[in-house]
């Protein structure tokens, strides 16, 4: 009697949700079947890669009708925790196994045709690894260079430690009160366990070459893999294999680095917790902080959240003890916080009057007030900052008079405005989160004024007045256009640290992460825009946004000298984001958002998805979006409890010859939302090839926990 075949199941980078069965033969392929190996096979008349989910003898199919798995990664298998994290995030965000464990593979790994090669390139990245240099230590604090703080908090941290127990820790202070020393500290009393390996998230914009000296200068003997979009695919292959076997201690990474196989993960850290770039954008659209929490807690290991401004939900948890809570409030270095100043831009006194020495010849959004400032900074020797963010945008529309903004007359989100052909003929106001359009008015509703405008036009023309205004300074911009024809913005950072540049302008890429020595101002210019806009969630980030600015301002004032001006320009400097700002009042500025979100309903009070539809006409995807509200409707899926609002064009709405549009469904109840969308995804499926819907071509996409309305 011949023995029973075995059968594997494998999932393919594919958005079918099936897994597909083949055959496995141990003697030609001289190894047992595992879940998680990554297998080669043939598929359609091609070949494909994938990874085995089961292992079985049985199969739904005939099995001489079965092909056979071709070859096997030289590799160890993703261990079970990992694949329980993929099957929860493949569920969660409604994207198939697959897709989701796939794209998180280095190429060197899918590649078949090379793994005859790789014992050859591990052994002489090996003999690489032997001849370099050791680090020099750089910023290191040592445990017993901590502050009483620092201490204190690093106390707390390690008295409960115990194995195999989760914890979650918000570690909340500001920039430079010295977070980073704290977890670093304490992540070397975890290494000190055999076998550990930590993870260390950061955002993408801080994980420089300067944090990763500093972190190695921790950990001198421990092996570190650094995982993020800068480095080269035979890199992350390489640093993806140490996590794998356990041969590197430290996994330090951006977003993807989160769903790295790390089989003796003995804690976490996500730094920066409340940054947007967590949020995956594309793919499976998963928010690597959440998913840092579950695998944390399906694990049983501690995960510690560290920010100056940490996100609405992250601070909730804490206030309400779900979290551990440690807060460090002074600063390290004995800094004292910048003033900040809000500069009024409707305030005559605050502007240039024609003839006024000094004037630009254009007239321009720079104040006189704040002219004045950056001249005195310049005379000082010391650095400006000018912060401009001119990323694509629809924009809420205003009445220069009376300060009335476009609100929805239906909800608590603003209008903002489509160009004509949009969504009409006309151009409309149209709401992001209930969907309402209205013509755009002719006057303003409050006051009758004829001059409405867009808030924050004309920040291109700002930086060229900055030019004109000062001619003889020596003025750096810095933005992903500008680093990517230079050097890279390491090169550009370079410059500002070495003296070279006198007035850096520059979008958010400059506030971040980043200790300048000699910044003694720093200006915002168009705060209003970001502050207004179709996005609830927009307050809350230019509030994160402007205190770490306040952050690079203030590093340059140590030992006791002056911290550095912060200058705000607004329309609107009664708004709570800069009153809140003024009083360095972090928690009170959440504390008020919070209950301005339960007041409407929002998330964290709620929880949202989006259904995205790209097709070749906008009319097409607010139709299809239409249907599926429609088919809902019909099997009274929508309640209360579960709304669904109208479908509306995404923000930035024409991309690469398609049109697209988005349809909102918010429930306080995350179980029925989760549910509903499983239904959702299974309604669509039906119609569709992939996610291609096959009667109007329009390509669909479900989003949990969308961070852009
Ligand atoms: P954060 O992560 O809160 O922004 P860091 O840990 O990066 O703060 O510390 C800010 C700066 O202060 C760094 O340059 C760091 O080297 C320094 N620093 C941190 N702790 C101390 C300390 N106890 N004594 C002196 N300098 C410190
Ligand atoms: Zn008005
Ligand atoms: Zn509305």
């Amino acid at each position: 009697m011949t023995a029973k075949p075995i059968v594997v199941q494998v999932v393919l980078d594919k958005p079918l949700a099936q897994g597909f069965d083949y055959l496995w033969d141990i003697e030609k392929l001289g190894i047992e079947p595992a879940l998680g190996q990554i297998v080669e096979l043939p598929f359609g008349r091609s070949k494909a890669i994938g990874i085995v989910i089961k292992v079985s003898t049985h199969s739904d199919f005939e099995i001489e009708k079965l092909k056979s798995v071709e070859r096997v990664a030289p590799l160890p298998p993703l261990d079970p925790p990992l694949l329980s994290l993929m099957n929860f995030a493949s569920q969660y965000y409604l994207h198939s196994l697959g897709e989701t464990i796939l794209p998180t593979i280095p190429l060197m790994w899918k590649k078949a045709g090379d793994w005859e090669k790789i014992p050859k390139i591990l052994a002489s990245a090996e003999k690489r690894r032997a001849k370099e240099k050791a680090i020099i230590s750089e910023g290191l604090i040592t445990q017993e260079q901590l502050n009483a703080s620092q201490r204190d908090a690093l106390q707390s941290l390690v008295s409960k430690q115990d194995r195999k127990t989760f914890r979650a820790i918000l570690l909340q202070g500001q920039t430079g009160s010295g977070k980073t020393a704290v977890y670093l500290n304490w992540l070397e009393s975890i290494l000190k366990q055999e076998q550990a390996q930590v993870l260390i998230l950061v955002p993408e914009i801080n994980l420089t070459p300067q944090l990763e000296r500093r972190i190695h200068a921790y950990f001198p003997d421990r092996r570190m893999a650094v995982l993020h979009s800068g480095v080269s695919e035979k890199q992350r292959g390489l640093a993806w294999y140490e996590a794998l076997t356990g041969k590197a201690q430290i996994i330090l990474g951006t977003r993807l680095a989160v769903l790295t196989p790390i089989p003796n993960l003995s804690a976490i850290v996500v730094d920066e917790e409340h940054d947007t770039s967590y949020k995956q954008q594309e793919g499976t659209r998963y928010s690597a902080r959440d998913l840092a929490i579950w695998r944390a807690h399906d694990q049983h290991i501690p995960i510690l959240l560290s920010s100056a401004t940490p996100s609405l939900e992250t601070w909730m948890a804490a206030q309400a003890g779900r979290y551990e809570y440690i807060r460090l409030d002074q600063r390290a270095q004995g800094a004292s916080l910048p003033s900040v100043h809000l500069i009024n831009t409707r305030d005559p006194q605050s502007q240039f009057s024609p003839g006024d020495s000094g004037a630009p010849i254009q007239r321009s959004l720079i104040t006189k007030t704040l002219a004045h400032a950056i001249s005195k900074t310049l005379d000082q020797k010391k650095q400006c900052l000018i912060l401009i963010n001119r990323r694509g945008y629809t924009p809420v529309l205003n009445c220069t008079a009376c300060n009335w903004l476009s609100k929805c007359t239906q909800c608590s989100a603003y209008t903002v405005m489509h160009k004509a052909g949009a969504l009409g003929r006309r151009p409309v106001l149209s709401c992001h989160h209930c969907g309402l359009v209205k013509p755009i008015p002719s006057f303003c509703p409050d006051c009758g004024n004829a001059d409405l405008k867009a808030l924050g036009h004309g920040t291109q023309k700002m930086e060229d007045a900055i030019e004109e205004m000062w001619p003889q300074a020596r003025v750096l911009r810095v933005d992903t256009d500008s680093s990517r024809k230079s050097k890279g913005a390491e090169a550009l950072f370079q410059e500002i640290h070495d003296g070279n540049v006198d007035v850096v302008v520059g979008t958010q890429m400059i506030a971040k992460g980043h200790d300048y020595q000699n910044i003694g101002l720093v200006a915002v210019l168009d705060a209003d825009s970001r502050l207004y806009s179709a996005d609830f969630r927009a307050a809350e980030r230019l509030f994160a946004q402007l205190v770490q600015v306040a952050g690079r301002a203030g590093r340059s004032g140590t030992n006791g000298e002056k911290g550095g001006e912060i200058y705000i320009e607004t329309q609107y400097p009664e708004s709570p984001v800069f009153q809140f700002l003024l009083r360095h009042d972090v928690d009170g500025f959440l504390r008020f958002t919070a209950s301005e979100r339960e007041e409407a309903g929002l998330p964290p009070y709620s929880y949202q998805a989006l259904i995205h539809a790209e097709a070749k006409s906008l009319d097409k995807a607010i139709q299809f979006l239409n249907e599926l509200k429609s088919k809902l409707k019909a099997r009274t899926l929508i309640t209360k409890a579960l709304r669904v609002y109208d479908p509306v064009p995404k923000p930035v709405m024409r991309v690469a010859g398609s049109e697209r549009a988005q349809l909102l469904i918010e429930s306080t109840n995350r179980k029925a939302l989760q549910e509903t969308l499983e239904i959702v995804d299974q309604e669509l499926r039906q119609d569709s090839q992939g996610r291609i819907s096959n009667r109007s071509r329009v390509r669909w996409l479900i989003e949990r926990d969308p961070i852009a309305i």
